[in-house]
């Protein structure tokens, strides 16, 4: 779905008057009616222009996955080129109902663990097309008087690497008469695109910042994440040093742990005294197996044994739940087999 001043926009051009998109609005967000000709405030002929003119989503499910127990819910979308994009919505006990979006189509970054960066990158995804897969289950969740809650930008894609398109989209999330999310409940996660960093800061200093470091040292991060040889290390915690003192905000660091590859001991203590004394908090995720070869998720021991390096190093940490992983919930998966 379009801004609401689009809305307006195409009808008045056409003769009728604004206040009709505000009806389409309030029976899309507010009751969930989906389809403009069963929206029986409009007049047949403005159902007519908006369904030839402005259909509703710019994306369609073609393949549903749901993990056993419910909690996660991944959908594969076509877009109107017939690329092919995932999103998943994520159900937490604790009643947060999350959807992760993606921002493109295929990735650029080609960080070694990830199967989006098997695929390769294809376009950036418009305002609409990402705004729409929190819409898709919005509409899924009205139907039991539930809603989308917390939308995080971590599925296919570099969000920053689409930053204008990235940005309108957060601007209709958070539109009052249209998603309604509030903005810390948005959090949008880069591989450590320093200029895209240092522009977020300025204009989105209430949305959420997460990093994906995955590395204690640029020997390590240069061979899984190729962008970090444009960006090391040193430039990037500059950069969030910086972030911090505009925002006031934590950030969040994520880190996945790859058996054999960043997650010794001696790469927690790395890691805690590259992160000491700033405002943040690593969010250290256990890996969802892909099928790339070579590369394997840390066992649980392995795993405690380095939250507890980084907590007596006064370091906040949370080991993130694992969700979806008998649904391919890793971003890429799906679309990868398509
Ligand atoms: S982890 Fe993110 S930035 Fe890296 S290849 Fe995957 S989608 Fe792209």
């Amino acid at each position: 779905m379009k801004f609401l001043s689009d809305l307006r926009l195409k009808l008045t051009k056409n003769g009728f008057q604004a206040y009709r998109a505000n009806q389409v609005f309030k029976d899309l967000f507010k009751k969930g009616i989906d389809d403009y000709n069963e929206m029986t405030t409009l007049p047949a002929d403005v159902k007519e222009l908006l369904g030839k003119n402005m259909p509703i989503f710019s994306i369609h499910p073609v393949q549903e996955n749901k993990s056993s127990d419910g909690a996660t819910n991944k959908i594969l979308f076509k877009l109107s080129d017939d690329s092919l994009i995932e999103a998943v919505l994520m159900k937490f006990n604790d009643g947060r109902n999350t959807v992760c979006v993606s921002s493109q189509v295929g990735c650029a970054m080609n960080c070694k663990f990830c199967a989006t960066g098997t695929l390769s990158f294809t376009r950036n995804l418009t305002y609409e097309e990402i705004a729409d897969q929190v819409l898709y289950f919005s509409l899924i969740l009205n139907k039991t008087g539930e809603r989308i809650n917390h939308v995080v930008y971590m599925g296919m894609g570099e969000p920053f690497m689409n930053y204008d398109e990235m940005s309108k989209s957060i601007n209709m999330l958070r539109d009052s008469v249209a998603l309604n999310i509030g903005s810390r409940n948005i959090t949008v996660s880069t591989c450590g695109i320093i200029p895209g960093i240092k522009k977020f800061s300025k204009e989105f200093d209430q949305v959420n910042l997460a990093i994906s470091l995955h590395a204690p040292s640029d020997e390590i991060r240069n061979e899984i994440m190729p962008i970090s040889k444009k960006y090391p290390l040193d430039q990037l915690m500059k950069t969030c040093e910086d972030y911090i003192q505009t925002t006031h905000r934590r950030i969040t660091f994520e880190y996945v742990m790859l058996a054999g590859i960043n997650d010794s001991e001696k790469n927690a203590y790395e890691l805690a005294s590259l992160l000491r004394g700033m405002l943040c908090l690593v969010n250290i995720i256990p890996y969802n197996e892909t099928s790339i070869k070579n590369i394997k998720g840390s066992d649980k021991k392995k795993i405690n044994k380095f939250k507890n390096v980084l907590l007596s190093n006064h370091i906040q940490v949370t080991v993130r739940v694992s969700l979806g992983q008998d649904i391919n919930a890793a971003c890429g998966q799906l679309a990868g087999k398509k």
